[in-house]
């Protein structure tokens, strides 16, 4: 079992951090950059972080003890189905999840989206930001039908303007701000194994950045757990200056995707 302990923070420590601060404030101001890009010091640190930067990096479930659960395909709904890229952009179908309950598969169409209004704000910032949202909404269900819901209990995916909590950095000791975060939740109705999505997308991201921001999530609640490692897919791992739109390579992961068995949507037994 695993135990938490903290280690007093000598002088010399706190020097060092004092200076990677300043450092890191000197290359901000050095680049003039509106938008601060996450600075990587390795590539093994990068690894992770594409992983788990708004997605739970250890996907598990409390769902794995005393039900036994199918694994098959949905049939592809018809958008996707129709869906050809004659372009071989290819995909980044590797990169994405497999969890214990299979892929995050929607079966059920449309999929209810819940918009949440948000209260901090005045009306017009408010209806901006319900707007940049429901733009995302819009690009989205040309690939899957969706649709927007005013009843927060009957929705699949919810999405709110608040900050995420702060995360660990790798080495785990700097707490660090998220712009966004995709966490899901099992639960079984009517014997059917089903999930649902919460996406909080921080105040901080406004104008185009929170139209990136929520296109970037709902594509991780539509299916593709995990991130591309080119900065023209909407589910690139990381901010970029010029967000992109849904990209074909998008599209042919989120297709790959939704050929993949799952138990979502499918009846639980209980073992006896
Ligand atoms: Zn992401």
């Amino acid at each position: 079992m695993g135990k938490i302990t903290q280690h007093p923070i000598s002088n010399n420590q706190k020097n060092f951090v004092l200076r990677r601060l300043i450092a890191a404030l000197v290359l901000f101001i050095g680049t003039g950059l509106l938008v601060i890009f996450t600075n990587f010091p390795s590539s093994a640190v990068l690894n992770q972080s594409y992983k788990c930067r708004d997605i739970p990096c250890n996907v598990s479930t409390n769902y794995s003890l005393g039900k036994t659960f199918i694994q098959k395909a949905h049939p592809l709904p018809p958008t996707l189905a129709q869906w050809e890229d004659k372009t071989n952009s290819g995909d980044y179908f590797s990169q994405v999840t497999s969890t214990q309950v299979g892929y995050f598969v929607w079966s059920q169409f449309p999929i209810r989206v819940k918009v949440e209004t948000p209260k901090a704000i005045s009306d017009k910032q408010a209806q901006a930001w319900v707007n940049s949202v429901l733009q995302a909404v819009q690009e989205w269900s040309v690939y899957l039908p969706l649709v927007v819901v005013e009843q927060p209990e009957v929705a699949d995916i919810t999405i709110v303007r608040k900050a995420p909590p702060l995360q660990l950095s790798p080495d785990g000791k700097k707490p660090r701000a998220r712009s966004a975060q995709t966490t899901y939740e099992l639960y079984i109705n009517n014997n059917i194994l089903k999930h649902r999505f919460t996406i909080l997308l921080s105040p901080s991201q406004t104008g185009e950045y929170l139209l990136a921001a929520a296109r970037h999530e709902l594509g991780h609640a539509l299916g593709i757990w995990g991130h591309s490692q080119l900065q023209t897919d909407a589910l690139y791992f990381s901010q970029v200056r010029k967000p992109p739109s849904i990209s074909v390579r998008d599209v042919n992961t989120l297709k790959r995707v939704y050929e993949q068995s799952t138990s979502l949507g499918w009846s639980v037994s209980a073992i006896k």
